[in-house]
Formats: C-alpha cells, sequence, structure tokens
C-alpha cells in the first residue's frame, strides 16, 4: 500500500473497510488459557506504534498522546487544544492496517488504543450477518469506527478472551473477564469485557476504566455557585447521609471521589464499601465487596461500623438493610455518603420510603441529596448561534421563571438568552461536541422539607416546596448551562427526558 492510499483512508474516518478474507491467522498462544476460568486479571502492555512491523513511522507520530478517558470526567476545563494531525499514520490507520494485514493480536491492541485516544469509554465489537462492526461510545454516544469481514472474527473473539482469561471454546454462553492494560503514556487502564452469544457470533463490549484518572477537585465538577456552597457546607457536617443520584454513567462516583478527596485528612477515618474500587486513593481504606461470599454492601457497612469509622462511602443503596445501618451509621455520629439509582432529588425521598423506611427516620438523616447528567460540552471551536423554536423557546421562560437564584445569570441573560449549537469540526471528529460537563439539582434538607415529609406530602409538592427555597431543578441547571454557551439546549433536553416531570 503506497502512501497515498494510506493518506485516503485517514480522510474518511467513517468509511468501511474491506478486506480479502483471510485464509487462516495465527493466535499466539498464553499460558493463561488453562486457567481459563479464574477471574484473576491478565496484564498486557500497548506498545508503541513504532513497534509495529510494515509500518515506518515519522518521529513526529510518537507525540500523539491520548486524552483522559471521559466516561464519568466533568472537569470545568477549556477543550484541550486538538492534537495534531496529518504527522505520519493516525492510530485509525494502524488499526486498519492491522485488519488488511489480518493481524489479530495487532488488530485487538490497536482497538483499545484508539479507542483511549478518542476518549472512548465502551468498545463495542459486533457481529453482523455479513460484517462486524466497531462502534466505541464517546461521551455517552456510539460512533462506528471501522467494518470488519466476519470471517476474521473467531480469532478477534479468541484473543480478547485470551487477553482476559475466558473460556475460548465455550461460545453458548456469555462470559464476563477483567484485564490490566497499560498504555505507553503509562496510564493504567482497567478493562471490563463481557461476551455475549449472539445469533450471528460473539458479541464483546469492553468498558474502559482509567485508574490512572484524576480525581476532579469539588470546583472543577462544574457545579455552580449555589450548588458549590450547598455541597460544601454538608460535607462539613459531623453526621448525615449524603446521596448522589442518577442513571448509570452520570458521573456519581466521580461526585462522591471528589467529596472524599475534600474530606481525606490524616484527622478522620475514611472507610470505603464499593463494588468495584474504581480509583485507588492514598489515605482512604476501601474495600471491595464480594456478594458470591455473601460480603456484601449492607455486612460491609455493618463492619465498618466496627472500624472506628468517621466517615463511610457505600457504593450504593439498593436495599433496605443497607439504608438502615446507613441511617443507623448516621444516627451514631458519622458521616454516610452512597449513591442511589433515582431520577431526581426528591424522587429519592420517596424511594428511601418505598424501601421500608420510617419517615422520621429519613427526614433527621438525609441531609443532602445530588441528582445529576452528564451532558456533551459544545465544541467551542465551532459552536455556532442557534435559535431554539417557539415551542421550546416558551418552555426554557417558563424553567427561567421559576429559577430560584436569579444572581446565577445576568439580567440580560435572563431577558435576552442566547443559545448555541453544534457544527462539527475537525477538533471534534465532526461531532460538534467534546467532553462532558455536569448538570446538577441538588436539595438541602431543611426544616421546612422536613415538615412536609412528616404531613406526607407527594413528591410533586416536596419539590415545589425545594424550588421556592432555591433549588436549581436539572433543567434549570442546563440551560444555564446551555445560555454560557457550554452545552447546546438539543442536549440538555435529550440527556434528561425525565425533565419533563420538573415542570409544574
Ligand atoms: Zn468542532
Amino acid at each position: 500500500m503506497d502512501q497515498n492510499q494510506i493518506q485516503q483512508q485517514a480522510n474518511n474516518q467513517e468509511n468501511t473497510y474491506n478486506v480479502p478474507p483471510i485464509k487462516h491467522v495465527d493466535i499466539p498462544r498464553q499460558d493463561s488459557q488453562e486457567s481459563a476460568t479464574q477471574n484473576s486479571a491478565a496484564s498486557i502492555n500497548i506498545p508503541a506504534p513504532s513497534q509495529i512491523q510494515q509500518q515506518p513511522q515519522p518521529a513526529e507520530s510518537q507525540q500523539i498522546e491520548t486524552e483522559p478517558a471521559a466516561k464519568e470526567a466533568e472537569p470545568q476545563k477549556q477543550p484541550e487544544p486538538a492534537t495534531p494531525k496529518n504527522v505520519g499514520p493516525s492510530k485509525l490507520e494502524l488499526l486498519q492496517d492491522a485488519i488488511l494485514a489480518g493481524n489479530i493480536p495487532q488488530m485487538v491492541l490497536n482497538i483499545i488504543s484508539y479507542a483511549l485516544e478518542v476518549r472512548s469509554s465502551d468498545i463495542h465489537i459486533e457481529p453482523e450477518q455479513n460484517t462486524v462492526r466497531l462502534r466505541y461510545r464517546v461521551d455517552g454516544v456510539l460512533r462506528q469506527i471501522v467494518e470488519y469481514p466476519l470471517n476474521i472474527h473467531p480469532a478477534v473473539v479468541s484473543r480478547v478472551k485470551i487477553m482476559s482469561n475466558l473460556k475460548i471454546d465455550e461460545q453458548r454462553i456469555p462470559q464476563d473477564g477483567r484485564c490490566e492494560v497499560t498504555t505507553k503514556e503509562n496510564r493504567e487502564m482497567d478493562l471490563r469485557v463481557s461476551t455475549l452469544p449472539t445469533v450471528n457470533g460473539e458479541k464483546i463490549v469492553m468498558r474502559l476504566q482509567d485508574r490512572s484518572r484524576k480525581i476532579p477537585d469539588l470546583p472543577e465538577l462544574g457545579l455552580d455557585k449555589h450548588n458549590f456552597e450547598l455541597l460544601k457546607d454538608a460535607l462539613e457536617l459531623p453526621n448525615g447521609i449524603i446521596l448522589t443520584s442518577g442513571p448509570t454513567g452520570s458521573g456519581k462516583t466521580t461526585t462522591l471521589y471528589s467529596c472524599l478527596s475534600r474530606l481525606n485528612d490524616i484527622k478522620v477515618n475514611i472507610l470505603t464499601i464499593e463494588d468495584p474500587v474504581e480509583i485507588q486513593m492514598n489515605g482512604l481504606n476501601q474495600s471491595q465487596v464480594h456478594p458470591d461470599i455473601d460480603y456484601t454492601f449492607a455486612s460491609g457497612l455493618r463492619t465498618a461500623l466496627r472500624q472506628d469509622p468517621d466517615i463511610i462511602m457505600v457504593g450504593e443503596i439498593r436495599d433496605k438493610e443497607t439504608i438502615q445501618i446507613a441511617i443507623e451509621a448516621s444516627l451514631t455520629g458519622h458521616l454516610v455518603l452512597s449513591t442511589i439509582h433515582t431520577n431526581s432529588s426528591v424522587e429519592t425521598l420517596t424511594r428511601i420510603l418505598n424501601l421500608g423506611i420510617q419517615d422520621f427516620l429519613m427526614a433527621s438523616t438525609i441531609e443532602l441529596i445530588i441528582a445529576q447528567r452528564l451532558v456533551r460540552r459544545l465544541c467551542s471551536n465551532c459552536m455556532k448561534p442557534a435559535k431554539p423554536d417557539k415551542l421550546l423557546m416558551e418552555r426554557i421562560n417558563n424553567a427561567l421563571e421559576n429559577l430560584g437564584p436569579k444572581y446565577l445569570l445576568t439580567e440580560e441573560q435572563l431577558k435576552n438568552p442566547t443559545f448555541y449549537e453544534p457544527v462539527g469540526c475537525e477538533e471534534c471528529d465532526n461531532v460538534g461536541y467534546k467532553g462532558r460537563v455536569g448538570l446538577y439539582e441538588i436539595l438541602r434538607m431543611n426544616n421546612e422539607l422536613r415538615k412536609l415529609i412528616l404531613a406526607n406530602a407527594n413528591t410533586i409538592e416536596i419539590e415545589k416546596k425545594a424550588m421556592e427555597m432555591g433549588m436549581v431543578s436539572l433543567e434549570q441547571a442546563g440551560i444555564i448551562k446551555a445560555i454560557q454557551g457550554t452545552t447546546s439546549v438539543d442536549e440538555v433536553y435529550r440527556v434528561a427526558k425525565k425533565m419533563e416531570s420538573n415542570q409544574q
């Protein structure tokens, strides 16, 4: 293949990539094959591109660095400068070349390595009727990368299975495994691998977790001034329960880690019960649950109480037992942090009651509830002004009218809000968005709300009161971010369809 051809392929990222059928593929065998059933982690290294055969590298390509994985990261930073383009073969080209060459081990490494470069959180390898589709989830949305012929798929599956200590000869049942990957930039990645037998073959999903990911400091989370103060104050409480809520992948865990990193001090004993321990932090006693041997969130939390803790973080509250012990812990003078799977902060209260907790116990221990979502950040290089249609504008104005802390926007912004929409350029891979930022709705418990809870008020009444007292709803938080040019209105409403229930 000459340079022109390579260049042509680079120019079309979404291009399907047809290669002639490969007759046979050699997969290097590993010792780990025998112990396939064990859950031990394998470790692989992604070589620098220069190690790849048949591919002479200009020196510049060494400077291409991967960006931090953005799965749950929402730092309030300006978008990073674009990686230099057109300096030798890109990672995508290297991947395409490996497919062409039928070099399966190299192909799998390049799939992972390119995913890291584009800040992907999940890799999907999906066999279809005639071809196999490779897609990445970037900033919460799936994106097609390449297609490759179905006949090399079994070899790809085997390679991934070997890497993650799965049984290669078992193709009829789903399997889970994991392995560790160290990039050439010395970032430690945790790869969770899941296989699923489909009618066309085994589908593979790999979830990438950057273990060396920096935990954003509280101010970097993207909280507005109002919410920041609420959270900061709650973290100074000696006891009580602080919850973060939202769907999977909404950044709950990152927020908790940010809180813990702020609380992390030589004078306090912090224990965490997690599943899994996503990021290791010095100074914390982090424990991983093993439900299969009855070491659960609930039993872990109970044990934690015997370890003279000041602050306890429990990965998730999903049953009565866990919330009961959390309440017990709070009543005996501990600060408890956790996540719960609900859509809004007020809904969290209902959820706890539905778990069978008495209202007075809940009202006296829950101190603060954060509901959150991640929205994609507009690419500042290509975004352009936009005018939402009349219907949408009415909705926006209605939400702004009910905004409690009006000082979050200027008078001009409130009267004549301007909005932006994505366009797409080279810097954002023609998506129009790059990176994500958090939207937060923070409910701070107070006596007024406690009274309502004890009087059996419904969700709508409690929410109304909370907003009167200054709570910024997720919808309002999104509109504020849109007016500030951080995201688009479409993105705000795409991410939180549930927001409709917040409007009265
Ligand atoms: Zn752009």
